[in-house]
């Protein structure tokens, strides 16, 4: 079976991945369009603090989450050891007990049968200003053992590259799709037609523009996000948790004395690749209100990618009924480098006729 995945982000790449430690004969091609959400992400694996309570969407959030030990174990085994992963654990804070003690219920109700994401516990605010240093000293906190981070850029490299070992090809280039005898067929940018039994649309927020040729709506748009990353020169900043207030916005840290601070959610901005003076100030006033200690942080650059957001929470994963040979990986919104993985292990079974280890029928994308 020769299969073609258009679109490597994080989802891309996972399929790629899956498809070739089976032995499946994969070809990648990946525009790397300004923006592209894997680039961006700041890469928050915890599932288990949402206030989002979509059971559909918190069943993959919560299985991406589960599946990383598994996935980061593989790939270690092949040698891919630079991944950016850690699990330095999470800190809810708030200046609100009453916001606490509930977090704290629908946190504890959740991991009843999540054993990954630790002893869950409460910390006071000393404790907390200790794990994370910058932090205001009013806030007490929920300490997550369980939750991670991970640089998306580098698993999805590491992916990747996992694949082309197994002998999958990374082609970067445009790729168009038009209607021929009931099948989707893939055209290269020189005009060629790509030959191959499946084509997996893992296009992130440029999918509906992929897949409109074909006569489908699809029903996912860019969403923007803006995010900030500052360097706090010759401070130890690898195992600090990742910190989530209970707002939009979130921090966490990375080996290089890094702290990121994340982030706009912008909805009516299109593909406008800019970094605003609304933007960067939303980012870090956040940031700075709840950990005034990053004040004195060096900016070293401001990311900006496109969510690909769907009209719910809900990804889209599946077959496109009434097209042969073809399926889709799509709107994994604000979640995608936690569910990314797993969710490219599933469109990677479906591909191959197996079961998905999660019932597919419950995420598939609209009929042709
Ligand atoms: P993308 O990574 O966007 O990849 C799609 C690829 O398809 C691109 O490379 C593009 O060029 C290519 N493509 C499109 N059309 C074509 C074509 N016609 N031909 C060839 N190639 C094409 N998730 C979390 O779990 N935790 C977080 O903490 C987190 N933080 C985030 C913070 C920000 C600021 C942002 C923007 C996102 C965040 N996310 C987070 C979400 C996550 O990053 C995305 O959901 C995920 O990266 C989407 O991956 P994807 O593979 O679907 O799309």
């Amino acid at each position: 079976m020769r299969v073609v995945v258009i679109g490597a982000g994080i989802l891309g790449s996972s399929v790629a991945y899956h498809l070739a430690m089976s032995g499946v004969d994969v070809e990648v091609i990946d525009e790397v369009h300004q923006g592209k959400a894997t680039l961006a992400g700041a890469g928050i694996v915890c599932p288990w603090a949402t206030k989002v309570t979509d059971p559909e969407w918190y069943a993959l959030y919560a299985a991406g989450a589960r599946y990383y030990a598994d996935l980061v174990e593989s790939l270690t085994r092949r040698g891919e050891t630079d991944l950016g992963y850690g699990r330095v654990g999470a800190l809810v804070v708030s200046e609100d007990r009453s916001e606490l003690d509930a977090a704290e219920q629908r946190i504890q109700t959740r991991i009843a049968d999540a054993p990954e994401a630790g002893n869950v516990r409460r910390v006071s605010a000393a404790e907390a200003k200790q794990l994370f240093p910058p932090l205001r000293e009013d806030l007490d906190g929920i300490y997550i053992p369980g939750g991670s981070r991970v640089d998306g850029r580098l698993l999805a490299a590491a992916m990747t590259r996992a694949a082309i070992a197994a002998g999958a090809v990374l082609r970067h280039d445009h790729v168009s799709l038009e209607l021929r005898d009931g099948r989707a067929r893939g055209i290269r940018s020189d005009g060629s037609p790509i030959e191959a039994d499946e084509i997996i649309v893992t296009a992130g927020a440029w999918a509906s523009q992929i897949l409109r040729p074909l006569g489908l709506e699809h029903p996912v748009r860019p969403q923007r996000g803006q995010i900030v990353h500052l360097r706090l020169p010759g401070v130890e900043t690898r195992s600090w948790p990742v910190l989530l207030p209970m707002t939009s916005h979130y921090m966490l840290s990375f080996d290089d004395s890094r702290v990121v601070i994340g982030a706009t959610r912008e909805d009516n901005a299109g593909f406008d690749y800019r970094v605003t003076a609304s933007g960067q100030a939303e980012v870090l006033n956040a940031g700075l209100a709840i950990a005034p200690g990053l004040a004195s942080g060096t900016i070293i650059e401001t990311r900006i990618g496109f969510r690909p957001a769907g009209d719910s929470f809900k990804p889209i994963l599946g077959r496109v009924a009434g097209l042969e040979g073809l399926i889709v990986g799509n709107g994994l919104g604000a979640a995608g480098l936690t569910i990314g993985p797993y969710a490219g292990r599933l469109l990677a079974q479906i591909c191959m006729g197996e079961k998905p280890d999660t019932d597919n029928a419950l995420y598939a994308p609209a009929s042709a």
